[in-house]
């Protein structure tokens, strides 16, 4: 039975793999047996930054006189059988891979459907959205292999730990490729560089042990019979009849919103949040929460997350992207979206986060309307793209003129890579958003001094937070409220928000399947 040894050290002691033996003997009483073997390793890891002085809070697990034993067993995923049960799949994020390699366990055959390319053939478009504003509205920074977050921080933590099996998404994506160390962070990220590598290992998996990935295959119709979904229509030609089948297309696909109302299926308007993404220079978030001191070899990229309450209003920090870069992630032509990414070392000089206001139903004419939330989502998008000369360039303001309300004359450099344009943000947010924003930012100055200054730049908008719409479905089958074999799942049907709980709600839609397929 392996030990725990819990001890806090300097950031320096923790890379130091001499002074952790030396310290773990000691813990152990062990300090004078030099000749006794000790295997250990990280079990746990965070950084507590409240003091001057920076600790680490360091947890080991120790073996004496053996080896310990591996961390996790991979997930074997045998060659389905013949015939085996399917369930089609829309959409290839984390929700739809995580739901396929799931089903492989059941021995159900999982058929994937995603609108846009392989990550390979994603990142040529991505390049040419950023370098000449040319959008690809199939293949973009939220469509195409891996979802939404391939191309991002992929950032792991999350607050749904009631929803599910953390742990097993986190060893899965261990098993394709990601670093142990997202089993030992507190706040565990891949990095935009890693992620493409790990989507295409989850890809080859679920190919190799039997089932199907369909690039450029875009759902666009359903047929109903009764209560079910007989036949889904693909790139509005090819017809396939399906028994389950899952919806994971997460939040921007605005097209399927609209055909599910079209059918006449129960939707709903859901709060979201919508702000402007923050950037600062990652040496200034670094010296205020390290008192002063630099990230270096010891210390990562700092991140902050900020809240507070305005007019009865929560006014948050969104999706921190440490030493990151802000994103084009527009899905439509006539809009512009932000949101950001980081490389796995976090080592660029820019820091930024959205920062957004919460936004509900009732703050609209006719709260009922499900598509409420969306509308204004879209309204807002468009005045931004409007507003800063109708390409991928977003309009801006430097921080301390957002809070004056004063048009920006002059800019510090800017990771968003299109461009930004001068715009009194005024102009795009009304009132109850501006308003809020801007008290927020006078809120954050006093627990970040300094927070407000024209060094930094606001970028509007952050819109893309969660979905604006809900898809209701049974909270204990997953079942569509009124097609049974219709699973509306992870973000997009506003059952998840992150890698993370999109992979949890796709693993446990697959459970739930499993049950009802068996029955069959
Ligand atoms: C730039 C960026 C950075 C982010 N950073 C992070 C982060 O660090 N950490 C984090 O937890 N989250 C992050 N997110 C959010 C995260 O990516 C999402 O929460 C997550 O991907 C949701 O997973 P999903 O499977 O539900 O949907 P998605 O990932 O949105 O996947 C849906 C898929 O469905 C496909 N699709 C849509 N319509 C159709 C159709 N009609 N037919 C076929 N396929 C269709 C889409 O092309 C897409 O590939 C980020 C998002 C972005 C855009």
């Amino acid at each position: 039975m392996s030990k725990i040894v819990n001890f806090v050290c300097s950031p320096e002691e923790a890379k130091n793999t001499a002074y952790l033996a030396q310290r773990i003997r000691e813990e152990l009483g062990l300090e004078y047996s030099t000749e006794t073997n000790l295997d250990f390793r990280w079990r746990k890891r965070s950084i507590d930054a409240r003091q001057k002085q920076i600790k680490i809070n360091a947890s080991f697990e120790v073996e004496i006189a053996s080896k310990l034993p591996s961390r996790f067993s991979p997930q074997i995923f045998d060659l389905l059988q013949d015939n085996p049960k399917v369930v089609h799949i829309i959409g290839a994020g984390p929700a739809g891979l995580f739901a396929a390699l799931q089903a492989l366990t059941q021995g159900i055959k999982p058929i994937i459907f995603e609108r846009g390319k392989d990550v390979r053939a994603r990142r040529r478009d991505l390049a040419k959205l950023t370098r000449s504003h040319e959008l690809n509205t199939e293949s973009n920074y939220c469509f195409g292999e891996g979802g939404a977050g391939t191309y991002s921080d992929g950032k792991l933590y999350t607050r749904s730990k009631k929803r599910g099996d953390v742990q097993k998404v986190l060893e899965w994506l261990v098993q394709f490729g990601a670093s142990e160390d997202i089993l030992i962070d507190a706040h565990p990220h891949i990095g935009t560089n890693k992620l493409p590598q790990l989507i295409e290992a989850i890809r080859n998996q679920i190919i190799d042990a039997g089932g199907e990935i369909h690039f450029e295959h875009k759902l666009t119709d359903l047929e109903l019979e009764a209560d079910k979904i007989a036949r889904i229509e693909i790139n509005g030609i090819q017809l396939i009849p399906v028994s389950s089948l899952i919806l994971a297309t997460g939040h921007s696909a605005r097209d399927i919103f609209e055909l599910l109302h079209s059918k006449k299926m129960e939707l709903r308007a859901k709060p979201f949040a919508l702000g402007a993404r923050v950037e600062h220079t990652q040496a200034f978030i670094d010296s205020l929460q390290y008192h002063g001191r630099a990230s270096d070899e010891y210390l990562p990229a700092a991140s902050y997350s900020l809240v507070t309450q305005v007019n009865e209003r929560g006014v948050y920090s969104f999706c921190m992207c440490p030493g990151g870069i802000i994103a084009p992630c527009a899905t439509s032509e006539g809009e512009v979206v932000t949101n950001g990414w980081s490389p796995s070392k976090r080592n660029n000089i820019y820091a930024n986060s959205g920062i957004v206001v919460g936004i509900e139903p009732t703050d609209f004419k006719n709260p009922t309307d499900p598509f409420c939330c969306l509308n204004f989502q879209r309204e807002i998008e468009n005045k931004c793209w409007m507003a800063a000369g109708q390409t991928q360039k977003v309009p801006a303001q430097c921080l301390k003129d957002f809070v004056e309300g004063k048009k920006s004359e002059d800019f510090p450099r800017s990771s968003y890579q299109p461009g930004i344009v001068s715009i009194n943000l005024k102009e795009v947010f009304p009132p109850f958003v501006y308003d809020r924003l801007r008290q927020a930012f006078i809120d954050f100055d006093q627990k970040m001094p300094g927070f407000i200054t024209n060094n930094a730049v606001v970028h509007a908008p952050e819109s893309r937070t969660s979905s604006p719409i809900l898809i209701p479905r049974n909270p204990i089958t997953f079942q569509h409220t009124q097609v049974s074999n219709f699973y509306p799942i992870a973000e997009g049907a506003g059952y998840a928000g992150g890698i993370v709980s999109a992979a949890i709600d796709g693993l446990n839609c697959i459970e739930k399947i499993a049950k009802t397929l068996i029955n069959t």
